[in-house]
């Protein structure tokens, strides 16, 4: 079938656990690749330049943008985050899927842009367990835990245009569900359009022959 890999848009409230599902994925099955976003938030003691994210000024983000070097960009809390563009287009003819660990209005931008992406949303069992994830976490101030459950809020009016909801209760069933959702899209007529363009060029052959 096609040789391309699926865009996939993974994304959740903060704390719904959904690097623990990504790590584990790609851990799990070789035909997936992370997408490292850029942005312009602090890092958090232990993440490094390259690995969790590539941190930058808000001057470098902008330029970037200017050169159109970045898929999608948002503001998030006060800070910019962006997917560049090199990496995605690379691994994705390679035949990889491609994941893009974003929030709403990101994966809306990638929705408009290539419509065949597929759009996940991860969530905890309940807002309970949520709150309790992000005060266990232990990295972030009360205050930063208030502004990301106030977000959520928002976000959640927003979940409407996923094409599916995965509950991050499990992390294997949650794993697994999510690479049967990916197997399944590869499925649609929307993501082959390579091999249905070639069916229909190869019976256009036969059926010319079959008229004369
Ligand atoms: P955090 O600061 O917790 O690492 O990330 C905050 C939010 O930004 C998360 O919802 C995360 O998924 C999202 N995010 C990370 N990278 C990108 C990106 O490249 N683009 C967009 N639109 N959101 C991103």
């Amino acid at each position: 079938m096609e040789k391309k890999g699926i865009l996939i848009v993974l994304s959740g409230f903060s704390g719904a656990g959904k690097g623990t599902v990504v790590k584990r994925l790609l851990q799990k099955y070789d035909e997936y690749a992370l997408s490292i976003s850029m942005t312009t938030r602090a890092p958090r003691p232990g993440e490094k330049d390259g690995v969790e994210y590539f941190f930058t000024t808000r001057e470098k983000f902008e330029e970037i943008i200017v050169r159109n070097g970045l898929i999608e960009y948002a503001l998030y809390c006060g800070n910019y985050y962006g997917t560049p563009r090199e990496y995605v287009e690379e691994k994705l003819s390679a035949g990889k899927n491609v994941i893009l660990e974003i929030e709403i209005q990101g994966a809306l931008k990638i929705k408009e842009k290539f419509p065949e992406s597929l759009l996940i949303f991860v969530t905890p069992p309940s807002v309970m367990e949520l709150k309790r994830r992000l005060e266990g976490r232990g990295t972030e101030e009360p205050e930063v835990i208030a502004r990301r459950l106030a977000r959520a809020a928002e976000e959640s009016e927003g979940i409407n245009a996923y094409d599916y909801i995965v509950v991050n209760d499990d992390l294997e069933v949650c794993v697994d569900e999510v690479h049967r959702l990916v197997d399944e899209a590869r499925r649609a007529p929307v993501r082959s359009q390579e091999f249905i363009g070639k069916i229909r060029e190869e019976l256009k052959g036969f059926a010319k022959g079959a008229d004369s």
